[in-house]
């Protein structure tokens, strides 16, 4: 196990990805709704993601899981903590 504890979740601010550019969060913005609506959950500040979805997000971003993890952090969509929950990526 991992001396930090528990690996963290990955949680996106969706007030923040509402206030982004359409060009820049809109793929994530309409994966995000997906999800949403998939599970009925409508009326949260954020949503919890899976792993698995950020390895598919980072396909449809071009980019390493790592990569896209850095720039949500910098968007300030994900907490810095996530760094840790997608090295096993
Ligand atoms: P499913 O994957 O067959 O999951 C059925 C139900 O199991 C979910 O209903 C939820 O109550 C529970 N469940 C599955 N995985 C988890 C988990 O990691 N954590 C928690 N807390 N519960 C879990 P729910 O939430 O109504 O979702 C219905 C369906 O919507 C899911 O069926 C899945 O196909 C899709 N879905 C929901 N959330 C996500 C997501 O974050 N990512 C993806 N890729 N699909 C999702
Ligand atoms: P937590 O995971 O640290 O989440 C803290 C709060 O963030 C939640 O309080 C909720 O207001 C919000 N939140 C986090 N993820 C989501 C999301 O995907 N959708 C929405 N709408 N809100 C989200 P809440 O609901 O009172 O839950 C308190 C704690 O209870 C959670 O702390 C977690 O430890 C546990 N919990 C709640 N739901 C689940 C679940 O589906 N699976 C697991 N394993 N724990 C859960
Ligand atoms: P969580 O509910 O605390 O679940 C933590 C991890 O436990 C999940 O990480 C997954 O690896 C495992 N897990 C929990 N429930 C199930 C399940 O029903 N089936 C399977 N196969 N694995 C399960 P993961 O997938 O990275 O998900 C992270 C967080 O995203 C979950 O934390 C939960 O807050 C949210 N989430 C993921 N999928 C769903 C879903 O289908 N419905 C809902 N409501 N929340 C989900």
């Amino acid at each position: 196990p991992s001396p930090l504890g528990p690996t963290p979740k990955l949680v996106i601010d969706l007030e923040r990805l509402q206030q982004l550019p359409k060009d820049k969060a809109g793929p994530l913005a309409r994966y995000a709704a997906t999800i949403q609506s998939q599970r009925g959950d409508y009326n949260g500040k954020v949503l919890s993601i899976r792993q698995e979805d950020l390895r598919s997000l980072a396909v449809i971003y071009d980019k390493s899981p790592a990569e896209l993890t850095e720039e949500l952090i910098n968007w300030g969509i994900l907490d810095a903590e996530a760094r840790r929950a997608v090295e096993s990526l």
